[in-house]
C-alpha cells in the first residue's frame, strides 16, 4: 500500500528521514512535502509506516485508488518520435550500444570483478585486446557526477535488475539517432510514449500505477550504466580513451500529479529528460563521420522485438538475448520481423 499526505501538513521534516525507501521528497521550489508513489511500498517489511509512526498530526494516509481517467489536459502530448512507420526505427548500433545491452541482457552471469579501487567492474576487450570497455554501475543515476557501487552494492543491485531494460536502453538507442549531436542535445519521453513502445498500453491487469513504476523502475536500469574505454585506432579514425560517463544521462524527471476531491495526489505521469553520453562524439557522429575522424554506426530496430522481450522474458530469456545479439549482429531491413 502507497501512503500519501494531505493538506495539513506543517513541514516539521520528521517524516522524511525515516523513510526506507527515501520516497518522501519536497518540492524544489517551496517546501511541499510529497511521497513519491514509484518508491513507496508503504513500509512492507514493518510493522507500521514509520512516517505514519513519526507524524504528530497524522498528515499521513493511505492513498485511495484513483477513479476515472486522468486528465489528459495536465499530461505531456503523447506524439510518437520513433516508430513513425508503426515497424522500425534507425538505433544507434555501435560495440558501446552492444555492450551495454548485453550487460542488461546478462547481469550477473557476467564476469563482474573487483577494480582496484573496489568497485564493480565489467571489462569487455575489443579488437582482439587492442582496447577494451570497462562498464560500472552508478549509485544514483539522476546524480551528475555519479559515483560507481563498490562490489557488494553493484551485486545487490545487478540482482534487481531484468532484461526488460534492454527495451529501455534499446529505445534511447533510437531517439538518439533522432538528433544532430546525440551528446548535447537531449530529449524527453514520457510515459506514454514508452507505453506505446513496449505494449503496455494493451495491459489491463496491471493499473496506471503499477505501469508508471515499472517504466521509472527499467528506465533507472538503463541509466545505471557508466562506461570508460580505451580505443585503438581503426582506419583513419585515432585513437582515443575516454574517461567514465553515464551511457544515458538522466537528467530530470518530471512527475504529474492530479489531485482529486478528497484531496488526494495521484501520479498520474512521468517524463524523462535524457542525454546521450560522450561517447557518442565517438560512435554516432555524422559531421566527424564524413570526415572520417569518427564512426556513425547504426542498425534498424524492429518495434516487434521490444514486444517480443515484453512478452517472454520471464520464460523464455535465453531465447531473448539470442534475439538481441541477432539484432546487433544482423543488418535487419524494414520489413523483417523477429520472433520467438
Ligand atoms: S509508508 Fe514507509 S515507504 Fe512509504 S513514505 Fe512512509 S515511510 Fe516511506
Ligand atoms: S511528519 Fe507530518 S507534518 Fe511533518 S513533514 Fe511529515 S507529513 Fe508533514
Amino acid at each position: 500500500m502507497t501512503y500519501t499526505i494531505k493538506d495539513g501538513c506543517v513541514q516539521c521534516d520528521n517524516c522524511r528521514p525515516e523513510c526506507p525507501s527515501g520516497a518522501i521528497k519536497t518540492e524544489p521550489e517551496g517546501d511541499n512535502y510529497w511521497i513519491d508513489p514509484t518508491l513507496c511500498d508503504g513500509c512492507e517489511d514493518a510493522e507500521s509506516p514509520k512516517c505514519v509512526e513519526v507524524c504528530s498530526i497524522g498528515a499521513l494516509t493511505p492513498l485511495q485508488a484513483k477513479k476515472g481517467r486522468c486528465k489528459s489536459t495536465l499530461l505531456p502530448a503523447a506524439i510518437l518520435d520513433i516508430f513513425l512507420n508503426g515497424k522500425t526505427n534507425s538505433f544507434a548500433s555501435s560495440m558501446v550500444m552492444w555492450e551495454s545491452c548485453n550487460v542488461l541482457a546478462q547481469r550477473q552471469a557476467l564476469p563482474w570483478q573487483a577494480d582496484a579501487t573496489g568497485h564493480l567492474c565489467y571489462v569487455r576487450t575489443v579488437h582482439r585486446g587492442r582496447g577494451e570497455m570497462r562498464f560500472r554501475l552508478a549509485v544514483n543515476p539522476e546524480a551528475p557526477l555519479p559515483r560507481p557501487m563498490k562490489v557488494d552494492e553493484g551485486k545487490a543491485a545487478l540482482g534487481f535488475f531484468d532484461i526488460r531494460a534492454t527495451c529501455l536502453h534499446l529505445i534511447f538507442a533510437a531517439y538518439a539517432t533522432t538528433v544532430d549531436c546525440p551528446w548535447e542535445d537531449e530529449f524527453v519521453i514520457n510515459d506514454q510514449h514508452i507505453e506505446q513502445y513496449l505494449g503496455l498500453d494493451k495491459r489491463k491487469d496491471l493499473t496506471k500505477l503499477d505501469k508508471l513504476r515499472l517504466i521509472k523502475d527499467l528506465v533507472y536500469q538503463a541509466c545505471h550504466l557508466l562506461v570508460s574505454l580505451d580505443w585503438p585506432r581503426q582506419g583513419k579514425v585515432q585513437p582515443f580513451s575516454l574517461v567514465e560517463h553515464s551511457v544515458w544521462e538522466l537528467l530530470h524527471i518530471q512527475y504529474y500529479f492530479e489531485k482529486d476531491d478528497q484531496g488526494y495526489r495521484h501520479l498520474i505521469g512521468l517524463s524523462f529528460t535524457v542525454r546521450t553520453g560522450i561517447w557518442a562524439k565517438y560512435f554516432l557522429n555524422k559531421q566527424d563521420y564524413r570526415r572520417q575522424t569518427a564512426f556513425y554506426q547504426y542498425g534498424i530496430l524492429p518495434q516487434s522485438l521490444l514486444f517480443e522481450v515484453m512478452s517472454n522474458w520471464q520464460q523464455h530469456e535465453g531465447a531473448i538475448r539470442l534475439l538481441l545479439w541477432l539484432l546487433f549482429k544482423l543488418r535487419l531491413g524494414g520489413d523483417h520481423r523477429v520472433t520467438i
